[in-house]
């Protein structure tokens, strides 16, 4: 609930989800490189160039602060990772044999692999990689002069597949701590790490920190350690440049509020005091006015198998004012979309207020936010200060916006849209209209409606995510194709929604099913939600003939031949749906939810896993940093900071391991 929400199964929700770009004249690179099931991409950073001079150097220190904690976040992936990492790059830089052979091959992607992994194992699944060339290759291209000490050593941990097997073991019945490779515990049982919180955590406690978040345990001697992660503590070397760099950047603090949240972190940071956390915590959430954000410390603790210890990472980032304009834009108008809503005006809101979401660009992506990266933000996770001081829920829009773009050409709409001029469509106004449809979704679409009094807002029990989800979308789905957007300046062309709606009730349909396997059920509510709706969208718009599924070569395609009446049926059905939950009519949920949103077409299904299997889409993407290159004058201040997006993943990963490398040198 409270994490960071990585971008799971990176390419099955984009390609399914939005699986679209924006604008085909678009002509920036955005894919970078391709191994095992890696695709690298990059990203924009829009709006960089129009913020001030100060705000350019606020980004520039803390941009330095987040590549400086890189190395850390190696070392808690695996104590072996910052050596095995300087001697693969050492043999990769200096080998001068045969590039092209399948050995070499090989090398070069358990690097890359590697690289990806901030570690041994792999970013998601945890598993440890499995390389396909042989330690007699390896030998090769590691002189024996060259070799450390513990040459024997690491190549068992590269190349025997029990030795650190899997980085986060999870396994029911395993001591997870022994079992897990991760480097948060050294010679600790599961149950000796359980007893030593437990002693620390004081129940009554209704302010509480978090315990282990920064701290490493070792048992020595029987004597259990804590290694805290602070200046002068474990990883200092590292948590110095960082500091350094957040005393820079205090310097060029938006208003005093930033700037007691950098010396907030930095004292953190000093003392490694978890209260001192919680301090800055705090300040963090309660600064919505600056424009230049970040977050930089021990976050999440999924790399734990146990749940305690924070992972390092940052992100940099600064507000999207055009897109957070669009959020506060239908916010501000919510009681009109109210109003006029296709339901019983006895179930709408007499009184209704909006929400603005957020929407941020990223400058910088670091340690576990980086190569793999989360879409969102949604911090901070400790509930005592989100009851108190709510969160900051935001989404990094030109993430998804280069997912989206680097999507176009994979093959994907060539497969599935049915024809040029819907592809066409698609290319054009998917992308904004996507944006609009979340926007709507989440500032009006759940905060609309109202139950009749004396409801029970669960009474919808096991059906009442779905449901509600539903609501929400067919609110969207209904209001994007308004005129209201085009006089409110959203949209600019009164055709644009049907983009959302030919991919809505494609994705409905057809395409989100790759998600599931042969022979299973549809589980999780978002899906459910959409296949009831394009689901009875399609039943009941038969006898209109609205959509209709075209076979052409054996295949099936989706036509819609009715947009407007389309949007008259989402109305229909969101009033019936706004109905079902007002009045807590459980049995006319479950029976939709039951007879739409849950069983697959096995035929179907089946089509779509094999067509989509034709096309070589990466099941995991993640992001290469543009390069921020500061300019000074005579007197050494920086005069400005250029921004570029040559670089490319190698380059990239070699010149970090160089520049930022504070725990190796
Ligand atoms: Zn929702």
């Amino acid at each position: 609930m409270t994490e960071l929400t990585k971008y799971l199964a990176a390419t099955f929700c984009v390609a399914s989800l939005s699986f679209n770009t924006m604008n085909a004249t678009d002509n920036f690179n955005y894919t970078v490189d391709n191994f095992a099931d890696i695709e690298v991409l990059r990203y924009k950073v829009p709006g960089f160039e129009d913020l001030s001079l100060n705000q350019k150097r606020l980004i520039y220190y803390l941009t330095e602060a987040a590549l400086n904690g890189r190395d850390i976040y190696w070392d808690q992936n695996g104590k072996y990772n910052l050596q095995l990492r300087g001697m693969l790059e050492d043999a990769y830089t200096s080998f001068s044999g045969d590039k092209n052979t399948p050995e070499y091959k090989a090398f070069e992607k358990y690097l890359k692999q590697v690289w990806f992994g901030n570690g041994i194992h792999h970013h998601y699944s945890t598993d440890k990689f499995i390389p396909e060339f042989t330690r007699e290759y390896l030998e090769i291209l590691i002189p024996a002069e060259k070799r450390p000490d513990n040459f024997n050593e690491l190549c068992e941990v590269i190349f025997n597949p029990k030795v650190m097997a899997k980085r986060v073991n999870q396994a029911a019945g395993d001591d997870l701590v022994a079992t897990s490779a991760v480097n948060f515990y050294e010679g600790l049982t599961q149950k000796e790490v359980e007893d030593f919180y437990a002693q620390r955590k004081d129940t009554t406690d209704l302010t509480p920190v978090s315990h282990g978040l920064n701290t490493r345990l070792v048992k020595r001697n029987g004597i259990i350690e804590e290694q805290v992660y602070k200046v002068g503590g474990l990883y200092s070397p590292a948590i110095e440049k960082i500091v350094a760099n957040l005393e820079k950047a205090s310097e060029y603090a938006e208003n005093d509020a930033q700037k007691k949240i950098i010396e907030a972190l930095i004292k953190y940071y000093r003392t490694g005091d978890l209260h001192d956390f919680d301090t800055y915590s705090i300040l963090w959430t309660d600064d919505t006015a600056s424009q230049v954000d970040f977050i930089n410390g021990f976050i999440e603790s999924y790399g734990d198998p146990l749940g305690m210890t924070g992972s390092w990472e940052s992100i940099v980032n600064f507000k999207n004012q055009e897109a957070s304009h669009r959020t506060e834009l239908l916010s501000d108008n919510a009681q009109w979309f109210e109003d006029r809503s296709p339901v019983d005006p006895r179930f709408r809101k007499p009184v209704v207020k909006g929400v603005s979401a957020k929407v941020i660009t990223a400058a910088i992506l670091a340690g576990d936010s980086y190569p793999s990266t989360p879409i969102g933000i949604n911090l901070p996770n400790a509930d005592w200060i989100r009851a108190a001081h709510g969160s900051k829920s935001v989404t990094i829009e030109n993430i998804t916006q280069a997912y989206d773009a680097a999507s176009h050409g994979n093959g994907f709409n060539e497969e599935f849209v049915i024809d040029e001029p819907t592809r066409k469509l698609l290319d054009d106004y998917l992308f904004i209209t996507d944006n609009l449809h979340t926007d709507l979704h989440e500032c009006l679409g759940h905060g609309s409606g109202r139950l009749l009094p004396g409801v029970d807002p669960d009474a919808m029990k096991a059906h009442g995510s779905t449901l509600e989800e539903t609501r929400a979308d067919l609110f969207a789905l209904y209001y994007l194709a308004d005129p209201k957007l085009i006089e409110l300046g959203l949209l600019d062309n009164p055709e644009a929604y049907k983009a959302e709606y030919y991919k809505y009730i494609l994705n409905g349909l057809m395409t989100q099913l790759v998600r599931i396997e042969p022979g299973k059920d549809i589980e999780e509510a978002h899906m459910r939600n959409r296949q009831l709706i394009a689901a009875w969208a399609f039943e009941h718009g038969k006898k209109d003939n609205v959509i209709e599924i075209v076979e052409v070569n054996g295949k099936h395609f989706i036509k819609i031949n009715d947009y407007e009446k389309l949007r008259g049926l989402f109305g229909e059905l969101l009033a019936e749906i706004q109905r079902i939950k007002s009045e807590g009519d459980y049995d006319a949920g479950a029976a939709l939810v039951e007879q739409y949103a849950v069983k697959v077409d096995p035929e179907i299904h089946k089509e779509v896993l094999d067509r989509y299997s034709r096309l070589t889409i990466a099941p995991y993407r993640g992001f290469v940093n543009p390069v921020y290159s500061p300019v000074y004058n005579e007197n050494g201040e920086i005069s400005n900071v250029t921004i570029s997006y040559t670089e490319d993943y190698p380059t990239q990963m070699l010149r970090y391991s160089r520049d930022y490398s504070p725990l190796t040198k």
